[in-house]
């Protein structure tokens, strides 16, 4: 893990409306490695991600739109993630658009491994949780 804390692998998941339902079911597909890590979450897609799986440790923070995302923000500049997925929806405008430029700007500024698709996602998991600890090169 590369968290500034040094203990427990941290995510942070977030799905727009559209594609909550497939971070659920992704969350599902994962569920014996994400049950080792930390997770925070946005406040509607943690409730989501809790509801469904009561035996994970979601932490919610603030819904998205409300702040969440910035949240997410200052977790990433204080080094406290290992990683963020982000399941964004890219074919419906929203207001909050440019929270997604912001974490995506930020994810880069700190070499995050960061992740909107489900591919990478599985990816993450292969390099952080489910292999060997990844060391960037
Ligand atoms: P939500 O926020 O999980 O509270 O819906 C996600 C987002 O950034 O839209």
């Amino acid at each position: 893990m590369n968290n500034s804390s040094g203990d427990a692998t941290h995510f942070a998941l977030v799905a727009h409306d559209a594609r909550k339902d497939e971070i659920v079911d992704w969350v599902g597909l994962q569920l014996a490695h994400l049950s080792r890590v930390q997770i925070f979450s946005t406040g509607t897609t943690g409730s989501r991600i809790k509801q469904t799986y009561p035996e994970l440790d979601v932490t919610c923070l603030k819904s998205g739109p409300l702040g969440g995302d910035q949240q997410i923000g200052a977790m990433i500049c204080e080094e406290k993630l290992d990683a963020l997925v982000f399941f964004v929806d890219p074919l419906s405008p929203m207001p909050h658009d440019v929270d997604v430029k912001a974490l995506t700007r930020l994810a880069t500024v700190y070499d995050l491994p960061m992740a909107c698709s489900r591919s990478t996602a599985d990816l993450i998991v292969k390099g952080l949780v489910d292999g060997d600890d990844y060391t960037p090169v």
